[in-house]
């Protein structure tokens, strides 16, 4: 089997992440922060130490700063939903994911200004046309680091310098970058960064976070659930101090667990080896998908410019009969259609259609490339 969907969620894990569940499970098992017997302090710093190893990964200095969620979806529409008001305008591209835009256009009937601005063809996103988009009431700055269509890398340190100098904030999504791309919240001027356990940081689903930057004012971004936390018990409010101000409920420990074993996986040498891989095993896949008659790639065709995300068409094959045939006649499996983002399809010029999308992982080798292109070149000789 050849395992291409890693932007959906990444594959196999490292041998650790199950390990370190099943760990938890047994030795680790009980309600953190709540009760303070052994059990419950284990679970405890278990997530003290994913926490303080996360916001090392991503550049913030402030670990309590670092809110777990269920993954990039969520901390995207906690800081949509909880930073933004009625006669605030918000800047995106057209390359996002619906986790951004549905937030956006339901917050757009309720009186948001909403700009999208236009990508160009390989997805790529011009800063002046951000500048250009600004105004006196912009709020916020909302981008994905980079595309889970096309794999396209978009100027976000570019935008964050932009942001800063005009006193606006940026949101990113990083759900396919975090554990791939190097990130530097300070450095590059982001103040929020949503990302997701399961993909690039190589932890389980149900899993992810929500960074928030020294510059935002915790007092304008309103929490959008209250409840326990295991602190301050003899209070009917809400703790005002992070992160209990808006991590609520018995976390996921065990989820957490599991992504503590991923993120201690991708150590700094780590992560540049396995970009290394990615960019060798893009490369293959465009230069092996390129030669085949009829096939269209979409994206910047360059492993520099993107991350290992790779979508194509056949003219005479639909996308899902592609996957299917790719998956039952090949044991190639990916994801076909509009992937959760059809305006970066409209950007693109596959809409309606859709792509087939390969994502490679840290895990794919030479050989799976080689194979899984062997397959779409059979595909299109038969269709032909
Ligand atoms: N944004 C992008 C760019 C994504 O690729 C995804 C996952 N497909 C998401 C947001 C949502 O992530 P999750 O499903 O983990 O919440």
């Amino acid at each position: 089997m050849i395992y291409l969907d890693n932007a959906a969620t990444s594959w196999p894990k490292p041998p650790a992440v199950a390990r370190a569940i099943l760990d938890h499970l047994e030795s680790a098992g009980g309600n953190p922060g709540r009760s303070g017997h052994r059990l419950s302090i284990a679970a405890a710093r278990e997530i003290f130490q994913v926490r303080d190893a996360l916001a090392e990964l991503l550049g913030l200095a402030d670990p309590l700063r670092l809110i777990f969620t269920s993954g990039t979806t969520e901390s995207l529409n906690f800081v949509l939903n909880g930073f933004l008001h009625p006669g605030d305008h918000v800047v995106t591209s057209q390359m996002e994911h619906n986790s951004t835009m549905r937030p956006l256009r339901f917050l757009e009937r309720q009186g948001v200004r909403v700009t999208v601005v236009p990508c160009a063809k390989d997805g790529s996103l011009s800063v002046g046309d951000v500048e250009k988009a600004l105004a006196t009431e912009t709020r916020l700055v909302v981008l994905n680091h980079a595309s889970n269509v096309s794999g396209t890398i978009l100027p976000v340190a570019e935008v964050g310098a932009l942001v800063r100098k005009h006193g606006k904030h940026l949101l990113v999504d990083a759900a396919q970058t975090a554990g791939v791309l190097p990130i530097d919240m300070k450095g590059m001027g982001i103040d929020f960064l949503a990302f997701s356990g399961h993909k690039g940081l190589l932890g389980p689903t149900g899993t992810g976070g929500l960074a928030i930057g020294e510059r935002v004012d915790l007092r304008e971004l309103a929490a959008f659930k209250r409840g326990g936390t295991g602190s301050r018990s003899e209070f009917e409010e809400q703790p005002d101090f992070l992160p209990d101000k808006f991590e609520v409920g018995t976390p996921n420990s065990l989820g957490l667990a599991g992504l503590a074993a991923g993120v201690s996986y991708l150590t700094a040498e780590r992560l540049s080896s396995l970009r290394q891989h990615e960019k060798t095993l893009t490369k293959l896949l465009l230069d092996g998908l390129g030669t085949i008659p009829g096939l269209r790639l979409f994206g910047p065709g360059d492993p520099e410019k993107q991350v290992a995300v790779v979508s194509f068409t056949l003219p005479r094959l639909e996308v899902s009969e592609i996957a299917l045939r790719l998956d039952e006649e090949f044991e190639v499996l990916c994801r076909p259609g509009l992937h959760c983002a059809p305006s970066a399809h409209r950007a693109l010029g596959s809409f309606p259609r859709g792509t087939v999308r390969f994502s490679p992982g840290p895990f794919t080798t030479i050989t799976d490339i080689e194979k899984a292109v062997d397959a779409v070149a059979t595909l299109a000789r038969e269709s032909s």
